[in-house]
């Protein structure tokens, strides 16, 4: 696979309105997009860092995984999202291929409409890893 760049950070935050402060105020950052994605149960804001971006996650219900991850470990930062340029599913079958365990066995939709997938930490050195498109 070809991976451009890191596309996001995404970070669990038990309030996005308590978090952005932080962001916007002490790192200078400014978020351009708020945006609930239903199907993960999670509300999202972007911020820009350059080329990268800072995804700030939170649980819009209990059965949220994010809910499950601030529960277990408290906010922090909970998946790297790397950018390729081959496409998503190409992306993934290599990875199949190479025996890394998928959660995602198909692209599917995340936030900003970008095509994503998951790979489990298991098989990713304890990172949650989201391939992206480019
Ligand atoms: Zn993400």
């Amino acid at each position: 696979m070809k991976i451009s760049h890191i596309e996001h950070l995404g970070i669990a935050v038990p309030s996005i309105e308590e978090a952005l402060p932080y962001y916007e105020n002490v790192l200078g950052l400014k978020c351009y997009n708020i945006e609930t994605v239903e199907d993960q149960k999670v509300r999202t804001a972007f911020l820009k860092v350059g080329d990268t971006k800072i995804e700030l996650l939170e649980p819009t219900s209990p059965e949220s995984t994010i809910a499950k991850f601030l529960e277990n470990k408290g906010p922090g930062v909970h998946h790297i999202a790397y950018a390729v340029s081959d496409g998503v599913a190409n992306a993934l079958a290599e990875c199949e291929e190479k025996g890394i365990r998928l959660i995602d066995k198909a692209p599917r939709n995340g936030a900003e409409g970008l095509s994503i997938a998951f790979l489990h930490p298991k098989s990713t050195q304890g990172v949650l890893t989201e391939l992206c498109e480019d």
